[in-house]
């Protein structure tokens, strides 16, 4: 007789080792496609417990997949194909020490700012227990870890799409740490993002002034033209910038000058339609200025299909498990945080979460919740988008970090490793590990997932963002 081993136990049991794998990223934090020991460690651990590990996807060298399935014992059904999607890249300048003020490890050293050491272990985890679930259930299927790399401005996952690699899944469990349980219903913009290189003629630019076309000049007016543009597009449009590059001495006119955009919008059509606006814009700065703009296309991604019937299952699991539970010191350490955040963050998380007066002075929101953001359209964007019009996506959320905490800020690194962190990145792996568990379970809602997932795609098909001659840097990995 076989007992059922519940994916929750196991990972109970087994914690340390995912513990301590998140807190060797947290302390080596390795930016967009430069994941050489985070992804590395994660490989050979997949392989040594018993995953077909493929390296390269999308071309990216930091970039794996790990596989194992199970065949029925008859060999005759392959069952369901399931897929975990990791991440594991820091953000620059976001070194932090693990304590609860504001200082570097290293001044303008990298840091965990968005919790990918715990996004990515925690879909890790989750994938081991499954494996051990089916493995002791005899139960026939599928499961596929996927290391995507630079999530943060890289894309790595629209790479990889275009690839193919999750083209056959029947759906995909993914989870971002953040300050809240709940699973997502919404949406989150798509993004295309550019260099624009403006080229024209040098000069002395006290002597000879006129004869100098200035790359510069380009640039600023472009700005300008696009800061008047923001005036005439949607509301959920997003326009950044940074010149990259201004020239050297002010005394030289500069015959080169570069500036990187962001250009965010909801849907495909809207992404493109705005891409090509600001794209006028640079050739009018150029025409202005009597230079060459020549347009780089860097990366981008398209915007989140969320599941509902996932969302659901989820919710229904994490009702089963209850409430992440935090001690008394973790809840002081994280309104010692709380404390250092800037006024109207938290007036900020009430209108965009929907958090009452009194959570938002709770250090930490360990509750379950429903869904937030039904018919919203979060304004930031993430390359999961691409692989949610692939495959049915589960787009989970646990708390990890204190609640009035943002991403992509120092609360976030100085909580990564310690148990608030730990915590949220395990319950996160026990949710996706039992909705998992219950799709092998009943295919009926396996069925569920696919049917929305398939009519939403049905209305309007997926196209890969990125024009055929975009590559990922082909960086070498040093520890392969
Ligand atoms: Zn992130």
């Amino acid at each position: 007789m076989t007992t059922t081993i519940k994916t929750a136990d196991w990972l109970n049991r087994n914690q340390t080792q995912f513990i301590e794998m998140a807190d060797t990223i947290w302390g080596h934090p390795e930016i967009r496609w430069q994941e050489f020991q985070s992804s590395k460690l994660q490989a050979d651990y997949m392989e040594e417990a018993g995953f077909e590990v493929t390296w390269d996807i999308g071309g990216i060298t930091t970039a794996f997949m790990a596989e194992w399935k199970l065949e029925s014992a008859d060999g005759s059904a392959g069952g369901p194909k399931i897929g975990f999607l990791g991440e594991y890249d820091a953000l620059p300048g976001l070194s932090q020490k693990n304590i609860a003020v504001q200082e570097a490890i290293e001044q303008n050293g990298h840091g965990h700012g968005c919790g990918h050491n715990l996004l990515g272990t925690g879909a890790l985890a989750a994938a081991m227990s499954v494996k051990q679930w089916m493995g002791e259930t005899g139960t026939a299927g599928t499961i596929r870890y996927f290391g995507c790399p630079a999530e943060e401005g890289g894309g790595g996952k629209v790479f990889m799409a275009r690839d193919g690699v999750f083209d056959d899944l029947d759906c995909a469990f993914n989870f971002h740490p953040g300050n809240v349980n709940t699973t997502m219903k919404g949406s989150a913009v798509g993004v295309n993002r550019y260099y624009f290189r403006f080229h024209g003629r040098t000069a002395h630019a006290g002597a000879a002034p006129h004869l100098g076309r200035s790359a510069l000049d380009a640039v600023e007016l472009m700005n300008v033209g696009i800061n008047y543009l923001r005036e005439h597009v949607k509301d959920n449009v997003r326009l950044h910038y940074q010149i990259t590059h201004g020239g050297g001495a002010p005394n030289v006119v500069p015959d080169f000058a570069e500036v990187f955009y962001y250009v965010r919008a909801h849907l495909p059509e809207d992404v493109a339609e705005v891409s090509e606006r600001v794209i006028k814009v640079a050739k009018g700065a150029a025409m202005m200025t009597e230079t060459e703009c020549e347009v780089v296309y860097d990366s981008g991604s398209s915007c989140v299909l969320s599941n509902h019937a996932l969302a659901d299952l989820q919710y229904e699991v994490m009702q089963r498990l209850g409430p992440i539970e935090f001690t008394p010191q973790e809840m002081a350490y994280a309104a010692e945080i709380n404390e250092k955040n800037p006024p109207g963050t938290k007036k900020y998380l009430q209108t965009s979460y929907g958090l009452t007066e009194e959570e938002v002075e709770m250090p930490l929101l360990g509750q379950v919740r429903p869904s937030l953001d039904e018919g919203r359209v979060m304004t930031g964007s993430t390359d999961v988008g691409d692989v949610s019009w692939i495959t049915p996506v589960s787009m989970l959320i646990t708390t990890c970090w204190p609640t009035n905490v943002m991403a992509h800020t120092w609360g976030v690194v100085a909580t990564g490793r310690t148990g608030i962190g730990h915590k949220g990145m395990m319950y996160a792996a026990k949710v996706m590990a039992e909705s998992a568990v219950e799709l092998f379970k009943d295919p009926a809602r396996l069925q569920q997932v696919r049917a929305e997932f398939e009519a939403q795609i049905a209305k309007r098909p997926y196209v890969n963002p990125l024009p055929d001659d975009c590559m990922p840097p082909n960086n070498r990995h040093p520890l392969r």
